[in-house]
């Protein structure tokens, strides 16, 4: 993937400040070093404003690693604490963990179900839809690289 000034976007973790009192850490952001912009990766936009939305309503200061709550998020955490990847080596990494993550979803959903246990079934179709609605963004910054 490409900033408007041609230069390739690198995948780093931040930490955003979104109101008076919600900071969020470990954000996965896409910086261009050139323009020293960054932009968030676009499946994640509303994932992050639901998560602001309901913790801006709590009183007081409110500090939270987005790895807690995002799979997708805690998957990128993850493969940036192993080391440094050249752009092309990171994004087939990162396509193969979330398969691999999305493999062991599944399993957990069919457990689940066989359960009969709704709040699981539910908790983990939101974490498979962290990650699935990702994929076709992390093949296209792929291709690019
Ligand atoms: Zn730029």
């Amino acid at each position: 993937m490409r900033c408007n000034c041609e230069q390739n976007l690198r995948l780093e973790l931040r930490t955003v400040m979104y109101t008076r009192n919600v900071m969020i850490r470990h954000v996965p952001v896409l910086v261009c070093d050139h323009c020293l912009t960054y932009e968030l990766i676009p499946s994640m936009k509303s994932d992050l404003k639901k998560y602001v939305d309901a913790f801006s309503k709590q009183p007081g200061k409110i500090s939270l690693s987005l790895t807690d709550y995002h799979e997708l998020a805690d998957l990128i955490y993850e493969v940036l604490a192993e080391g440094e990847y050249s752009e092309g080596i990171l994004m087939s990494k990162l396509e193969y963990e979330i398969g691999e993550r999305i493999n062991l979803l599944l399993d957990l959903y069919k457990m689940a179900e066989k359960m009969q246990d709704e709040d699981w079934v539910r908790d983990i179709r939101e974490r498979l839809s962290q990650l699935s609605v990702s994929l076709p963004e992390m093949s296209v910054m792929h291709a690019d690289a």
